[in-house]
């Protein structure tokens, strides 16, 4: 499957946000946006003029396109679906962007980056619900619980991600039993609830042109 193989701190200073796709770089001094904060590429310099409403509006969606990985045709679909559900659309696409489970991986902490995560899954280090699943887009449900397969428990990247975890840093709506290397999806998170800089309207605008 095609994906994205550039530098992806580009994409950070193309949006000119800290989007977090490097793990624990990104909250280090070796963060390149602390350095430079102009967009990437020989014109990144230039004054900017004043971004068009388009603009601004595809800016928003490029920023949580990338933020969780997906391509265009991917994020495109979430959207059609978010649009079917009931619900604000704007915060249904979020929630089921959450609720991915390369994102519910990332977000309980046994994996330092949303990438690796997704390695980390494709690659059959996780059970849901006692069940294998490699299947990054797989969507976690309320109540599901996420663990980390037997054989896997003593991986290096999964324990240097664990010693991480702060206390009172896991979000609301996931619970985590350390000891076990597994997490239970609460409920479904609110807006409030998922730590996100974007206007998320503006994507429902930029879409239904
Ligand atoms: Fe973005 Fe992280 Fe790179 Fe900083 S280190 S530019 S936050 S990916």
């Amino acid at each position: 499957m095609a994906r994205y193989t550039d530098a992806v701190c580009k994409l950070c200073r193309r949006e000119e946000q800290k989007l977090f796709l490097k793990g624990s770089k990104c909250t280090s001094p070796k963060c390149p946006l602390d350095k430079k904060s102009y967009p990437p590429g020989q014109h990144g310099t230039r004054r900017r003029f004043k971004q068009s409403e388009y603009g601004i509006q595809l800016r928003e969606k490029q920023k949580v396109r990338r933020t969780y990985g997906l391509l265009e045709r991917q994020f495109r679909n979430y959207f059609k679906k978010a649009d079917r559900q009931k619900g604000i659309t704007s915060e249904v696409l979020l929630q089921m962007l959450e609720r991915r489970l390369d994102n519910v991986v990332y977000r309980m902490g046994f994996a330092p980056s949303r990438k690796t995560a997704r390695q980390l899954v494709r690659h059959k280090h996780f059970l849901v619900n006692d069940r294998l699943v490699n299947i990054p887009s797989f969507s976690v449900k309320p109540g599901d619980i996420v663990r980390v397969k037997d054989k896997s428990k003593r991986l290096g990247v999964i324990h240097d991600s664990m010693k991480k975890i702060r206390d009172g840093a896991l979000l609301s709506w996931l619970e985590l039993d350390k000891a076990g290397m597994k997490g239970t999806l609460l409920s479904n998170p609110t807006r409030a609830d998922i730590p996100l800089e974007v206007n998320e309207s503006l994507i429902v605008e930029l879409y239904s042109k």
